[in-house]
């Protein structure tokens, strides 16, 4: 019997007329006889209020709490869920993670799914009822409520997509599938019928929030097929899967952009061997993700200037890790954090020369200064004002023939 994992993310589950919905499109897989685990979101907007609450108690809220305060959305469209399931006469059960139990590692908030036991949910589907799992979470090793970042639940319907050896993997979504570019910021995007794990990859660790990064790593490293389609429309979605499968005609899939980025220069640091080690092996210690790097040239031999990206969240941090350093000496460090990261990404630019000077032409003919780069073999990003953010994305979707 065919076993298939459906995941449905926050806006699908968003109201209860929209779960009404979501049984709908269960009920109908069901009665093709499929052995069917549904994965859910909480509903559009919760756990963003949960975070919002905890902060009004304490900006430095204590995570393990805040991680059993976050995993309470899933848990009741779980409920949901499984009721409207119940209404439409299936046979339908709600599992939380410490009922099955979905065992996690790594510290709270940002943990990962290690294993997971069967034997309950081979049961209930052996006995032909629908399972209804939350994503995003898990239980530690010593019983702790954990979650495993944001958009966590992509993570959860491939790990049990695996762990259950099924079929297929359908993430359904409030887009039609994977666009060349967010279809919601750009409306000439369009849609992408097949992408490789690389790309996606790619694409969702450089802001594509359709999919969650670790989801698709997962998915590449066990070769799991995953399809990411609409909960609101019948048209056909995007299916990921290996690069032997896909054709490229186009050097460029997609574009990509963060606005979560901010750019540190620290001036006047000793131009010697060892000193940018030092720098990002603090940096590293503390957890922070240093991502761009650029070293100026240094005209006098003795200092230069280092400028690198982190996250925003990190900038405050990275600046006081630097100042309480005493063996680091500079003159000075400046933060720009109101810049973003732009990346194109395309399988197809391996084979095809000229696409780094085309995008820093497209830019230069903007207007837009670009003020770090960085390069990979099938992507290519760029720092610039976040100002710019709308027009180098249609600029670069125009020149690459994605519209
Ligand atoms: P869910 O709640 O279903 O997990 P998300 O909000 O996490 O959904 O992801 C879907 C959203 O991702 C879309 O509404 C869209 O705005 C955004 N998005 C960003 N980049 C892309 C892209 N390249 N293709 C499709 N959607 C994208
Ligand atoms: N509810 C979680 C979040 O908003 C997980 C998810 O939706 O995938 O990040
Ligand atoms: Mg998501």
């Amino acid at each position: 019997m065919v076993k298939k994992v459906l995941k449905f993310g926050g806006t699908s589950v968003g109201t209860t007329e929209r779960i009404r919905h979501v049984a709908n499109i269960i009920q109908k897989e069901s009665s093709l006889g499929s052995k069917i685990i549904v994965v859910v979101s909480a509903m559009s907007g919760k756990t963003n209020e949960l975070i919002k609450l905890s902060k009004e108690i304490s900006n430095e809220f204590n995570k393990r709490e805040l991680d059993v305060l976050l995993s309470s959305g899933e848990q009741v469209t779980c409920a949901l869920l499984a009721g409207a399931l119940i209404k439409l006469s299936i046979k339908a059960k709600s599992m939380l993670s410490w009922q099955i139990p979905i065992i996690t590692k790594g510290e709270h908030t940002n943990a990962r799914i290690i294993n997971m036991h069967v034997e309950k949910i081979n049961k209930c589907l052996d006995n032909g009822e629908v399972i209804i799992i939350p994503g995003f979470q898990g239980i530690s090793k010593n019983g702790d409520v954990t979650t495993i970042g944001r958009g966590g639940s992509d993570a959860t319907a491939v790990a049990i997509a695996k762990i259950f050896n099924a079929d297929s993997c359908e993430i359904y979504t409030d887009v039609d599938g994977v666009f060349s570019t967010d279809p919601n910021k750009i409306p000439v995007a369009k849609k992408i019928d097949k992408i490789s794990y690389d790309e996606m990859l790619e694409l969702s660790s450089l802001g594509a929030k359709v999919m969650q990064s670790s989801a698709v790593q997962t998915a590449m490293m066990y070769d799991i097929p995953l399809e990411v389609r609409s909960t609101f429309t019948e048209r056909k979605g995007t299916k990921i899967f290996s690069q032997e499968n896909i054709d490229y005609t186009k050097s460029v899939t997609g574009v990509a952009y963060s606005k979560d980025e901010a750019k540190i220069t620290v001036i006047g640091v000793e131009d010697r061997p060892g000193i940018a080690a030092n720098i990002f092996e603090l940096l590293s210690k503390a957890q922070i993700n240093v991502d761009m790097v650029i070293q100026n040239i240094s005209s006098d031999q003795k200092t230069t200037d280092i400028t690198f990206t982190v996250k925003r969240d990190d900038v405050s941090k990275t600046k006081q890790i630097l100042k309480n350093n005493k063996d680091i000496k500079y003159v000075a460090i400046i933060q720009n954090d109101k810049v973003a990261k732009i990346s194109i990404v395309g399988a197809g630019m391996v084979s095809t020369p000229g696409v780094t000077y085309r995008m820093f032409r497209a830019l230069s003919d903007e207007n837009i200064n670009i003020l770090a780069i960085s390069t990979s073999e099938i992507k290519l990003s760029v720092i610039i004002e976040e100002k710019y953010t709308l027009k180098a994305i249609k600029k670069l979707h125009t020149i690459f023939d994605l519209d």
